[in-house]
């Protein structure tokens, strides 16, 4: 494993973190946590150089309005001789704070969850404009201050999905020392970008990249020509390994967190993490990347990262399949993808697109600032229903 310097903080890193918002599940139940072989990956990973784990309030609930699982599981499992082995993330569950006793009141929940004393980096979850005016009004600076100091939390970050001129306002607002933002060599010039991801950089804050895999489409069933391309390269490497040495080749990433479901998922990123030095991609390498997302950015896609945040759907919609569904039909698969999508789109027609009646409820959920409901009109116009 290879460790970089966490900003500021001097805290040594690995460059490859482990989520836990995708552990194993049973059943397909996102709140039914497999702990046995969600266990298994986290020991796996820690006891291979993995030093930061990174969980949050909602990560594997069905709903945003109270806890999920993730962090019971990871507190019971770091309980048993892990804490003190890795830095423990979590992050203020925003969209649930009205009044100022809420910031406290939810920080205290998560050390009960995650059965500890302190936190080594609290992040502020998902800022953006609907939360962030209301946060600093109940006084978010003057608590984080009080956490800092009482010893409860040793760093403050928050992690960010909006667009770059809120990034840069929320970044000169509180002396931080990390930042989350979403990074891959798709999504350069979204959200923050890589304009941001510099930004943070010169402040010597601790850069911390989610999403290298863009939830799994940079990987899973890419189409034959984006095959074809990677496939062209001299240097041979599977498509995870050119997103994830595409993240860890910039001196500016301090960390590359993924949610890994399987224990095969991780060894093949931990295999990847030790050839993840500066500035180790050549000229060619890079003009490969360029090419490939060309490609991919010519293809229609609705920029869904399948995270999850919009649903329950009050009419049963399951919003995260049919957009991704869609993706793979327009963008990662071939001709017959219509047809192949349309198959897991169809497993249980009282979820897809044809429900929705645009009540709009999830508009200000998602974290990609999506239209749902306009984009469900154009899942079922490909797909028929
Ligand atoms: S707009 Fe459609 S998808 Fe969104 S919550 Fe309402 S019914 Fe569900
Ligand atoms: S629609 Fe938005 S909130 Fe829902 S899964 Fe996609 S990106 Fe996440």
């Amino acid at each position: 494993m290879l460790y970089r310097e966490l900003g500021k903080t001097g805290e040594k890193v690995s460059i490859l973190g482990l989520g836990t918002m995708r552990l194993p599940v049973i059943d397909g139940d996102n709140e039914k946590i497999d702990v046995e072989k969600a266990e298994e990956i986290l020991k796996y990973g820690i006891d291979n150089g993995i030093n930061y784990v990174d969980t949050a309030y909602p990560y594997h609930g069905n709903s945003l309005d109270k806890g999920g699982m993730s962090e019971i599981v990871v507190g019971n499992f770091l309980e048993k001789g892990y804490r003190d082995k890795v830095l423990l993330a979590t992050k203020l569950p925003t969209w649930l704070v009205s009044k100022k006793e809420d910031f406290e009141y939810y920080l205290n929940e998560q050390l009960k969850r995650l059965k500890t004393d302190y936190f080594d980096i609290y992040l502020v979850h998902d800022v953006n404009k609907t939360v962030w005016p209301m946060l600093v009004d109940l006084g978010l600076f003057e608590y984080l201050d009080k956490i800092k100091e009482d010893g409860k939390v040793k760093y403050i970050g928050f992690s960010f999905h909006d667009d770059l001129d809120l990034f840069l306002e929320v970044m000169d607002s509180y002396d931080w020392d990390v930042v989350q933002t979403q990074m891959n060599y798709l999504d350069t010039a979204y959200e923050s970008g890589l304009t941001g991801l510099q930004y943070v950089s010169s402040l010597n804050i601790g850069n911390i990249v989610m999403e290298p895999l863009r939830g799994g489409s940079l990987v899973n069933n890419i189409s034959p020509d984006i095959e074809d391309l990677w496939n062209s390269s001299e240097v041979k490497r599977s498509p995870a390994e050119w997103a994830f040495r595409y993240l860890y080749d910039m001196e500016e990433v301090d960390i590359v967190l993924s949610g890994m479901t399987t224990l095969e998922q991780l060894k093949e990123n931990l295999d990847i993490a030790e050839r993840g030095t500066v500035n180790s991609l050549s000229k060619k390498d890079h003009k490969l990347i360029e090419e490939v997302t060309l490609a991919l950015k010519s293809k229609k896609m609705n920029g869904c990262t399948e995270c999850g945040y919009c649903m329950p759907c009050p009419e049963g919609v399951d919003i995260p399949t049919c957009l991704k569904e869609y993706n793979r039909a327009m963008m990662f698969v071939d001709a017959n993808a219509v047809d192949v999508s349309r198959y897991y789109y169809d497993v249980d027609e009282n979820s897809n697109a044809s429900k929705c009646n645009e009540c709009k409820t999830c508009i200000p959920l998602c974290t990609q600032q999506l239209n749902i409901p306009e984009e469900l009109k154009k899942v079922k116009k490909v797909f028929g229903r």
